[in-house]
């Protein structure tokens, strides 16, 4: 299918593109890589009147170290954060997680931006700036505002972004020398969407772990937290029945939906497989 006709924009600036989704309103769409929208667009499952191409937006792009923060612009694609020495250096989580995003030709276009503001919860990203405390920095006309990725992914599909708002960057906490974490996937084939995923971080001090993050995807409506078991696991010496309980506590706190292909029971059972690897590989 051929998507319906549409105006195009391309904005030079953020003011620009700020003034246009303003004026456009709600039947306006932003589009940065492409490598979701267009594919809705085919489908016809979005019929835009004006598409925004914010690609020549110099506000959104780069990665920065801003002090005991990164920032990572909307624009930044995949392989970029895939590539970054800063990202290896700061954010070593999404150094483990980005060559899991689909193939290397959706990754050179797909942005950061685009994963987090789509709010697909299969999606790698999400995932990883909840477990990193990312937070989120929103424009619209009436000025800035940052958002704590917790309070950014409110269900399927849906973020804290109102119809006016562009995601400019996110800022992230760098990682100390303490700090360990883990990217686990479970996927068909390399570079399908996850039948369940964990993005874990945590910091270590001898056998124990504190400060735990364990994150969900592709299990429910939204990533999902962990955070009886990471109240569990926190600040207790790790040993072969200290998991055991964890993983029992994960596959009861976390509230798995099936997918077409993927019963409830599968999933809740792969929340637990993940777990386990994930807290023996921080622990190794
Ligand atoms: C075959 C295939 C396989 C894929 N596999 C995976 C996978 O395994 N894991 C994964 O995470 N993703 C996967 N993707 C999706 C891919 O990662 C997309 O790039 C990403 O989800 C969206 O980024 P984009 O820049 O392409 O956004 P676009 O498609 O341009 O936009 C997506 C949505 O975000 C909005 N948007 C974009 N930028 C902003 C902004 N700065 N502020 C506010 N709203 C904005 C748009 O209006 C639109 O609604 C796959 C895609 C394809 C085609």
């Amino acid at each position: 299918m051929k998507s319906a006709a549409f105006d195009y924009v391309k904005p030079g600036s953020l003011t620009e593109a700020l003034g246009v989704l303003a004026e456009a309103g709600e039947d306006a769409r932003l589009i940065a890589g492409g490598q979701t929208l267009l594919a809705t667009l085919n489908m016809r499952l979005s019929e835009p009147s004006v598409l925004i191409d914010i690609t020549n937006v110099e506000e959104l792009k780069g990665i920065t170290l801003d002090g005991k923060h990164l920032r990572i612009g909307a624009l930044v694609t995949h392989t970029e954060i895939e590539e970054s020495d800063l990202i290896a250096k700061h954010a070593p989580l999404l150094k483990a997680a980005a060559p899991h995003i689909a193939h290397r030709a959706i990754r050179n276009l797909g942005t950061w931006g685009g994963s987090l503001a789509y709010g697909d919860p299969a999606a790698e990203w999400p995932a990883c700036s909840l477990a990193l405390n990312a937070t989120m920095i929103i424009h619209s006309p009436s000025g800035e505002r940052r958002v704590a990725a917790s309070d950014f992914f409110i269900d399927l599909y849906t973020t804290s972004l109102e119809p006016d708002d562009i995601l400019v960057a996110t800022e992230i906490p760098i990682a100390d020398s303490a700090q360990v974490f883990c990217f686990q996937e479970l996927a068909r084939r390399h570079g399908d969407y996850a039948v369940a995923g964990l993005a874990a971080v945590a910091q270590k001090q001898g056998d124990m772990l504190t400060q735990c993050k364990f994150i969900f995807f592709s299990v429910g409506a939204t990533p999902l937290m962990a955070g009886k078991t990471q109240s569990w696991i926190d600040g207790k010496n790790l040993n072969e029945q200290l998991i055991v309980d964890a993983v029992k506590t994960a596959r009861e706190e976390i509230e798995v939906i099936a997918d077409l292909t993927n019963s409830a029971e599968a999933k809740q059972h792969l929340v637990g497989v993940l777990l386990e690897r994930a807290l023996k590989q921080m622990m190794a």
